[in-house]
């Protein structure tokens, strides 16, 4: 459902991405691995146009999207997360998970004196659909009273999946979603991941932590300074040196 060829990326002298092949299958839950400052990022960042390759083809669906803006892949149905998430701070879980809708409509906000029946319309239905997804993640409902900026890390990071997932897309990107959760949260997101695979999405998840990956992925990529240097099925024996990467088990430091 995705497949990128000899994408390359150099940030001025600093080559981040090599050359980088990858084929995600439709229904794949496909984990990212690899070192600190190894590209992870920019391959997300290049999958869902915040990053644009110097050259390489990307494909979603079929389509070579590497030269499509943000919201024209987010129409063909990719959506993510953040490492550092990007609420809007002012304000509340559902119009944060509700601009994932926006985005995707390509609307501009409109200031309540310009709003037509039409547009009010429009707006009830954005609001009940981010109420779904809120319901459907399971976020605690005293959320609702707060605005973003008041709102914990961990279910930060929940609300990024909401506003990704509010317009159901084929191919979810998370960059990092278990980062600062405790085992038992973790565990939970997991199920989380489980659930959105069942319900039909492809999910890339860059991820440090190892029992999760172990647990979780289908398919696993270890990317090493921009290259891909293995691509694992998790139902075989792993390949060597992504048992060693593994074993090695590197902290994250952000
Ligand atoms: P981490 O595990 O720390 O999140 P990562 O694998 O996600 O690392 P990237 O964030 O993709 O790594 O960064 C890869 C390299 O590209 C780093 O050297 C980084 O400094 C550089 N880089 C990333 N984004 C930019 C940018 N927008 N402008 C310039 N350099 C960048
Ligand atoms: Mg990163």
């Amino acid at each position: 459902v995705v497949e990128l060829t000899k994408v390359e990326k150099r940030f001025g002298g600093n080559h981040v991405l090599k050359g980088l092949n990858l084929s995600v299958r439709r229904g794949s839950l496909l984990g990212v691995v690899g070192p600190n400052g190894s590209g992870k990022s920019t391959l997300l960042n290049t999958l869902s146009g915040f990053v644009k390759p110097d050259s390489g083809t990307i494909k979603l669906k079929g389509m070579d999207i590497a030269g499509w803006p943000i919201h024209r892949r987010a129409a063909m149905g990719l959506g993510r997360t953040f490492q550092v998430p990007q609420l809007i701070d002012e304000l509340g879980p559902l119009e944060n998970i509700a601009v994932g809708l926006v985005a995707r409509e390509r609307a501009t906000y409109l200031a309540p004196f310009f709003q037509t029946p039409g547009v009010r319309k429009a707006n009830a239905e954005r609001h009940q659909a981010s109420f779904a997804t809120f319901a459907e993640l399971r976020l605690p409902n005293d959320l609702l009273d707060l605005t973003a900026a008041k709102i914990p890390l961990g279910l930060k990071r929940i609300v990024e999946v909401g506003r990704a997932i509010v317009s159901r897309p084929d191919v979810l990107l998370l960059d990092e979603p278990t980062a600062g959760l405790d085992d038992s949260e973790r565990a939970e997101f997991g199920q989380l991941l489980r659930y959105l695979q069942g319900a039909g999405m492809t999910v890339v998840v860059v991820e440090h932590n190892v029992p999760f990956v172990l647990e979780y992925c289908d398919e696993l990529v270890l990317l090493e300074s921009g290259e891909i240097t293995v691509h694992a099925d998790m139902s075989k024996p792993l390949p060597a040196r992504l048992r060693s990467y593994l074993s090695y088990a590197p902290e994250h430091h952000p």
